[in-house]
């Protein structure tokens, strides 16, 4: 090993420890180390990894979960007008998908999601509906305003956390019908390998899934719902907290009904350690 090979190394790999810790490095000296080291090493092929899980740049990391692995070699100069880092690369290759031809052709746009990539709670429905389609965000019918009311009464806003369905596009409707349908287990195993990369880089410390086909669509499971409710599953590694879709909800507007969603959201708060207030507890426990 050559002397100036050693001297990088060493100027070097406590930055990167502290770069994979998630931690970012003063950049004191830096730049002259790694330029010393890629020219005593040469630049590393590039990993044949899906390219938009292996760019540097990803969402920070949570406590308890393990971070992405940055890259050691800093990324090229971007090209201006390219994506910036894996979470834009992954949103422009989900709206660019073209996997289910018949999706393609009735879509208006695909629905990637909304909300904070580095959220620490992640709703998970099924499919965009017509209103979803339209807008290009999920949840912004009449479900969705409930969503939100949900969201809210926990103490989060909207923009705080993550919201995604496990179908990116609109289910295609027979011609002439109106309405949305529910997307078929197929169009969704096709699709669930972008929200499984969305929570690679969001690494949320808890997931809900809304209803049923939800459920399905995630992790496989296809016992009924009520069964299933209030109990926590697991989805590459993160809790899944399973509840009623809002559409169950609004069909049926029973006190007994909210109060299991309640229930299952306050789980959730108690899993993300969060402080819930005597008002918050009662919620849906008497009417009026
Ligand atoms: N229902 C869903 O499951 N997802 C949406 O985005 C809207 C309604």
């Amino acid at each position: 090993m050559s002397d100036s090979f050693q001297h990088a190394l060493r100027t070097t790999l406590p930055m990167l420890k502290k770069i994979q810790q998630g931690i970012k490095p003063a950049p004191k000296g830096s730049t002259a180390a790694l330029k010393m080291l890629r020219a005593a090493v040469g630049r590393r092929p590039a990993k044949p990894a899906s390219p938009v899980l292996s760019a540097s740049g990803a969402a920070p990391a949570k406590p308890g979960r393990a971070a992405p692995e940055p890259s050691a070699i800093p990324a090229a100069p971007r090209k201006p007008g390219a994506p910036a880092g894996p979470w834009e690369e992954l949103r422009s290759a989900v709206l660019a998908c073209q996997k289910c031809p018949h999706l393609v052709r009735s879509r208006k746009q695909v629905v990637f999601g909304v909300g904070n990539p580095a959220a620490e709670l992640l709703f998970v429905g099924e499919a965009p509906g017509a209103d979803e389609d339209e807008l290009g965000e999920p949840f912004v019918g009449k479900a969705g305003q409930l969503l939100t009311k949900i969201i809210q009464a926990m103490g989060f806003e909207r923009s705080e956390i993550f919201i995604a369905n496990v179908l990116k596009c609109r289910p295609d409707m027979p011609a002439g019908e109106s309405g949305n349908r529910k997307p078929k287990s197929a169009e969704m195993a096709v699709c669930l390998p972008w929200l499984g990369q969305q929570i690679s880089l969001i690494q949320p410390r808890v997931i809900v899934a809304l209803g049923a086909t939800a459920v399905e669509g995630l992790v496989g499971e296809t016992s009924p719902l009520r069964d299933l409710r209030g109990r926590w599953l697991e989805f590459q590694g993160a809790p899944v907290m399973v509840t009623y879709h809002p559409a169950y909800l609004l069909r049926n507007q029973s006190l007994s009904e909210k109060r299991k969603v309640w229930e299952d959201m306050l789980l959730v708060l108690e899993r993300l350690g969060k402080k819930i207030t005597p008002k918050q507890r009662a919620f849906f426990t008497n009417p009026g």
